[in-house]
């Protein structure tokens, strides 16, 4: 199957079968979004959920975030990951949304990336979700799914994966498409052991193809070398079965 196969089919079934996909953090404007988006670097969306209610009532505005300090800020989001960087980071951004932007989130990828704790990836959330920016969020699941599809190749940055999909998707669907891959990477095409047995695309996955090919290729193997006496092939052949397990395990996880 190509590469522009993949796409096509990649579109087709996710927005049939998921035609609106949002975001998993919860907000009530684009401040707020910005504060979970910040938080949520190397943390679970579910962990940001928990600790927003209260952050975003001690802080409903830019300006009041702004005055207060990283260690107020801090007692507030102690249990998500990095919380002392991000506490210096939230208050850092909201002084500059204040000073520099008149207390609004700009859409600009540049501007939005002048804050603190905001780097491409946020700044494309931001410009896709907020402002409906045809961008696309590269996240560890983003660029790992998409490569385990097909739909990028040997992309080895976020950039890469970033310039590749934003050649190869529609222009409409970039921003979706971001949620389409988190959320297959998140409960199905998980890290260590994709769920490709109940994977409703893998039929036009190419990990999914490869992996079903050699094994294929290695099953043929281990019937011929199964007639043979010879040890030498023996030994072969315990090999190619330990592989097999191995694929099994893998591809079952
Ligand atoms: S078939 Fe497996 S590797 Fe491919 S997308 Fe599905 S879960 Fe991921």
């Amino acid at each position: 199957m190509t590469k522009k196969d993949r796409y096509l089919h990649f579109v087709e079934y996710f927005s049939k079968n998921q035609p609106n996909p949002e975001t998993e953090l919860n907000y009530g404007n684009s401040f707020q979004l910005l504060i979970a988006v910040i938080l949520s670097a190397q943390c679970t969306d579910k962990r940001i959920n928990q600790v927003t209610p209260a952050l975003f009532e001690r802080y409903p505005t830019p300006e009041s975030l702004a005055a207060s300090t990283p260690e107020e800020v801090f007692t507030y989001i102690r249990s998500v990951s990095y919380p002392n960087n991000k506490a210096k980071h939230l208050v850092g951004m909201a002084k500059i949304l204040v000073d520099v932007f008149n207390g609004e989130v700009p859409s600009g990828l540049d501007d939005l990336q002048k804050m603190p704790g905001v780097g491409r990836k946020t700044a494309n959330v931001i410009a896709s979700v907020v402002f409906d920016a045809p961008a696309i969020a590269v996240d560890t699941h983003v660029f790992r799914v998409s490569a385990r599809i097909g739909l990028t190749n040997k992309a080895t940055t976020p950039l890469a994966v970033e310039k590749q999909l934003t050649q190869y998707l529609p222009q409409n669907t970039l921003g979706v498409a971001h949620h389409w891959l988190i959320l297959h990477g998140r409960y199905i095409c998980v890290a260590r052991n994709p769920k490709c047995a109940i994977c409703p695309i893998s039929w036009f996955c190419k990990y999914y193809e490869q992996a079903h090919t050699e094994s294929a290729l290695l099953k043929a193997e281990a019937l011929r070398l199964k007639k043979v006496k010879d040890q030498k092939k023996k030994n072969a052949l315990n090999k190619i079965s330990k592989e097999l397990k191995k694929r099994s395990v893998d591809n079952n996880g």
